[in-house]
């Protein structure tokens, strides 16, 4: 089994801090599997999914090999589409904040040419690209490839089926020989292979199962009384003990009504919802994804821009109508291989909306009552980490670096006790193991960061 952790491999200090500050506590599968070899400067064929971090799998890589002071085009990446070329471009962009200087450039149709001219003058570390563009930039002598390091296909089979074969072909044929060819896929038809092996040389292949496992969720419904809501959902936790949970509602107001009775039950929870200002939904964000608030009460529209990775629990206080949104909320658990539940509180008059779900799952429900669950009447759920906000940002130059910095050094703390790093325009927040928190803010009060006094608070309780 290949080690997960991101200190097993060899990253500069500043990329592990970086990747700390991102939340990323370990490596996926594709990238464990991947990442030594790709760092060692091998040819590599991965085939993984869509959701399985392959980005950072060659990414993380390629930007350990970038020479800032050399400004010519060193890593190019090719992707099917424009999006996602964008997507790759902004993981990327994250994933390069640990280094200085390192300049990173989108070459996609539908966009001028001119300004992408100009930008290639100015010179640039990385590329990503479409096939299509690429190969006119090249053709017009605005790219040069001589120096390229590491060549990423992206997406590999949807390029060949989308008519690229010839292209790539001739965008290769500018690259030196002695590169590195990273190669990703979903699937692997002769026509890939035949590709590898005309590109590559002595690849290492990766293959990692699909991360959405068929029954990893756990799906559970039950019926009740419509004034029983409130007290199956305290049963549920009691029973199922999840150390973090998402509750639908259908309205604000009751969110807001839900996350109340969860705080007088001793559940830390939070209601996020569209009457929230930017402000205070970032807060909540934060909260939620640092692991300083364990319950989040929300409507489907505000938890659309969640990025949750390991959820134990999604319980629908109401049921969706439509069945696709239901399967969509409970997608937010059992991810990365993880187990999950997803439990549901439904009324008979409700009973219909079960059997949309059934026919659109084509597999009946399963359904019990909560007064035979089991329950832990000493029950409560506090997050392990306090948010601490400080009064300083993207616009004070302040990187998760300096925070972490700050923290471990003269506040005394250990980096296992510091854990996510959100850096905003105007502040930022750190996430603090609980028992560690009283010490960092005594420091903070008059100590510095960057050779500044930052204000500071804990946020929640
Ligand atoms: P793919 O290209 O395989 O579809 P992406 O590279 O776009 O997947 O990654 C999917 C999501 O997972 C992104 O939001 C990314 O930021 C996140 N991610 C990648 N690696 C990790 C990790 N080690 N820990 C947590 N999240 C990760
Ligand atoms: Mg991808």
């Amino acid at each position: 089994m290949a080690n997960k952790s991101f200190s097993s491999i060899q990253i500069s200090e500043a990329q592990k801090v970086n990747l700390k500050s991102l939340g990323y506590k370990q490596m996926t599968p594709v990238q464990a599997q991947s990442l030594p070899h790709v760092l060692q400067g091998k040819d590599l064929i991965a085939q993984a999914k869509t959701g399985s971090g392959k980005t950072a799998a060659f990414g993380i890589g390629l930007l350990e090999r970038i020479n800032p002071r050399f400004f010519g085009v060193q890593a190019l990446i090719l992707c099917p589409t424009r999006e996602l070329a964008d997507q790759v471009g902004k993981e990327l962009r994250r994933l390069a904040r640990s280094t200085a200087n390192i300049k990173i450039l989108l070459l996609c149709g539908g966009k001028p040419f001119g300004p992408q001219k100009g930008s290639l003058e100015h010179g640039a570390h990385v590329v990503v690209g479409t096939p299509g563009r690429v190969q006119d930039h090249l053709r017009k002598g605005n790219l040069k490839l001589d120096g390229l390091k590491t060549l990423v296909l992206d997406e590999a089979d949807r390029m060949l089926d989308m008519g690229f074969f010839d292209v790539m072909t001739e965008i290769i044929v500018h690259t030196p020989k002695n590169r590195q060819t990273l190669m990703f896929s979903a699937t692997f038809p002769e026509a890939i292979k035949k590709l590898c092996r005309s590109i590559q040389r002595n690849p290492v292949s990766v293959t990692v199962e699909t991360e959405h496992e068929p029954g990893v969720i756990e799906q559970l419904f039950y019926e009740v009384k419509k004034h029983e809501r409130n007290n199956t959902l305290l049963a549920l936790f009691e029973h199922y003990k999840p150390d973090n949970a998402l509750v639908f509602c259908h309205t604000k107001k009751q969110c807001d009504v839900v996350a109340e009775f969860l705080r007088g039950r001793k559940i830390d929870a939070l209601a996020i919802h569209g009457d929230l200002d930017q402000r205070e939904r970032d807060q909540v964000l934060v909260r939620f994804a640092n692991n300083s608030c364990p319950v989040l009460v929300a409507t489907d529209v505000a938890a659309r821009g969640l990025d949750i990775k390991s959820l134990q629990a999604v319980i629908n206080y109401e049921l969706p109508r439509d069945p696709e949104i239901y399967t969509h909320r409970i997608g937010r658990t059992g991810r990365a291989g993880e187990k999950g539940v997803a439990l549901s509180i439904f009324t008979e008059s409700e009973q219909v909306r079960i059997n949309a779900i059934e026919e659109y799952q084509d597999k009946p429900c399963v359904c019990d009552v909560f007064q035979s669950l089991d329950r832990d009447p000493g029950y409560s759920l506090q997050a392990p980490m306090v948010t601490v906000q400080l009064d300083a940002g993207r616009k004070n130059k302040i990187r998760p670096g300096d925070l972490l910095g700050a923290l471990t050094g003269d506040a005394g703390l250990a980096g296992a006790q510091i854990g996510k790093i959100d850096i905003f325009e105007m502040s930022s927040f750190v996430a603090i193991e609980r028992s560690a928190v009283r010490q960092a803010l005594n420091y903070l009060a008059d100590g510095k960061v960057k050779g500044r006094n930052i204000r500071a608070r804990k946020i929640g309780q």
